[in-house]
C-alpha cells in the first residue's frame, strides 16, 4: 500500500466551533431548556436557508417522518412506496402507523429511487411515496411529483442527508407535502439527536406543531408570554412529545451562521476526491448530474472491479469487504453507503423478500463504499485516504 506514516481517519468527525459549543450555555443559564426561543430561532434560520415556508423542529428525522405521515392521515391498511436502499427508519415509520411498506428499486447510478420502478408498485391502496435524497443528492423530483399528482399520493421527502441539496436550484424538502431532515452527528449539521420538518402548507404546519407538543392548541412559550399564563391550553389532538430542546436548537442555530461555508467545504473535499479517482475504472465516484446541487453528506462510491450483476455481486462483495478490512487496518474508516432494507430480517421475513427482488438495491448494499468526508477534514487526512485508495491493486 502506501509508504506514508499511518494515520487514523474516521468516516465522519463532529466539527463545532468554540462559539457553537458556548451557545448551549445560553439556555442552561436562562433556565428555558425545552422548545422555546432557541427552537424558534433555529426554525427561522432553517426556513431562510432552505426557502421553506414553515420549519418545525422535532427530536429526529425518524420522528419527523412519523409525524408527517400521521399529520397527513396515513394509517392502517394504507400503502407507502419506499426505496429499498435507504436507512431503515424510512420504512419503519410506515410500520409504526399500521401501514404496508411497498419497496421500489433504485437507480444504481445515483443510489436514489427509480421512478419508473416506483410507478409499477402503485395500487389502489397506495397513499404516499417517500423519496429519499441519499447522501446529499436529490431524488429526481420532477418525475416523482408528476407521479404523485397523477395518483393523488402524499409526498414525504426523506431529506435526512439533504442539507445543501438542490434540484433545479430549489432546496430539497420544499417539493413534497413535507421534507424531513436529520441532525444526527453523521449529518452535516448536528444537534446530537434532532430533526426538522419543512412544509409549504400553513394548515399542515399548524397540525405538525400541535402533534409534536401533545396535541396542544398553544405552545408553552405562547402561554407564558400571553395574558393568562396560568390557564392550560386545549388539546384538539392526541399528540406526541417530539419537541426539540432549546439546548439542541441553540447548537443548531449557531451552526446555521456558517451553513454555506460548511456546504462549500464539503463540495471542495468531494472535488478533490473526484479528481484523484477520475481514472480508476474500478471505483465509481458519486455522480452530480446537471441541475443537481450535491450536499455531500457523505462520499458514496461503487466498488466495481468487474461489471456488477446478480451473478457477480457476491464475488464483488467479498472483494469489497476485504478492501474495507485493509483500509481499516491502515487506519481509514469506511462504510457501505447504507443498507438495503428488504434484506434486513424484519422486512425480509414479514414480506417474504429475496435480495434479488430489488437487484439494484442488493448491488448497492453489497458493492457500495463510503470514504471519509467531513468538514474539518485536514488536507493530510484526505491525502492519506487518496494514497491508500490509489494503492489498491486488487
Ligand atoms: C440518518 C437517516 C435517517 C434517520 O435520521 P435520525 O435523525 O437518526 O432519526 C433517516 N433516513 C435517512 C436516509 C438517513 O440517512
Amino acid at each position: 500500500m502506501s509508504s506514508s506514516v499511518k494515520m487514523n481517519v474516521p468516516i465522519a468527525r463532529t466539527n463545532l466551533t468554540e462559539a457553537e459549543i458556548q451557545s448551549v450555555l445560553g439556555p442552561l443559564r436562562s433556565g428555558w431548556l425545552v422548545q422555546g426561543p432557541k427552537v424558534r430561532e433555529f426554525e427561522e434560520k432553517w426556513s431562510a436557508f432552505t426557502g421553506a415556508r414553515y420549519s418545525i423542529a422535532v427530536t429526529s428525522c425518524t420522528t419527523a417522518l412519523h409525524l408527517s405521515l400521521a399529520a397527513l392521515g396515513f394509517g392502517p391498511g394504507d400503502e407507502a412506496i419506499v426505496p429499498a436502499f435507504t436507512w431503515i427508519a424510512t420504512a419503519n415509520v410506515v410500520e409504526h402507523l399500521g401501514g404496508k411498506v411497498v419497496f421500489c428499486d433504485i437507480d444504481l447510478n445515483t443510489f436514489n429511487l427509480d421512478v419508473n420502478n416506483a410507478a409499477r408498485k402503485i395500487t389502489p391502496r397506495t397513499k404516499a411515496i417517500l423519496p429519499v435524497h441519499l447522501f446529499g443528492l436529490s431524488a429526481d423530483m420532477g418525475p416523482v411529483m408528476e407521479l404523485a399528482r397523477k395518483h393523488n399520493l402524499w409526498v414525504v421527502e426523506d431529506a435526512a442527508c439533504g442539507f445543501g441539496s438542490t434540484y433545479q436550484g430549489q432546496h430539497v424538502g420544499t417539493f413534497g407535502d413535507t421534507g424531513c431532515f436529520s441532525f444526527h452527528p453523521r449529518k452535516a449539521i448536528t444537534t446530537g439527536e434532532g430533526g426538522m420538518i419543512t412544509t409549504q402548507s400553513e394548515a399542515l404546519a399548524e397540525k405538525l406543531r400541535r402533534l409534536r407538543d401533545h396535541g396542544a392548541a398553544m405552545t408553552d412559550l405562547q402561554r407564558h408570554m400571553g395574558a393568562r399564563p396560568y390557564l392550560l391550553a386545549d388539546h384538539p389532538d392526541a399528540g406526541y412529545n417530539q419537541r426539540m430542546t432549546d439546548l439542541q436548537a441553540a447548537l443548531g442555530a449557531a451552526q446555521m451562521d456558517r451553513a454555506q461555508a460548511i456546504i462549500d467545504e464539503r463540495r471542495r473535499l468531494a472535488a478533490v476526491y473526484d479528481q484523484a479517482f477520475a481514472k480508476l475504472p474500478w471505483l465509481k465516484t458519486p455522480v452530480h448530474p446537471e441541475g443537481y446541487g450535491h450536499g455531500f453528506q457523505s462520499y458514496p462510491c461503487l466498488f466495481q472491479p468487474e461489471p456488477i450483476d446478480t451473478q457477480s455481486v457476491k464475488r464483488v462483495n467479498a472483494k469489497r469487504n476485504e478492501w474495507m478490512d485493509r483500509l481499516q487496518r491502515a487506519g481509514i474508516s469506511t462504510r457501505p453507503a447504507t443498507h438495503a432494507v428488504h434484506m434486513l430480517t424484519f422486512y425480509r421475513e414479514k414480506y417474504d423478500l429475496q435480495p434479488a427482488d430489488f437487484p439494484m438495491a442488493f448491488a448497492a448494499n453489497d458493492c457500495s463504499i463510503s470514504l471519509p468526508l467531513f468538514h474539518g477534514m485536514t488536507e493530510a487526512e484526505q491525502q492519506y485516504v487518496i494514497e491508500n485508495v490509489l494503492g489498491y491493486s486488487g
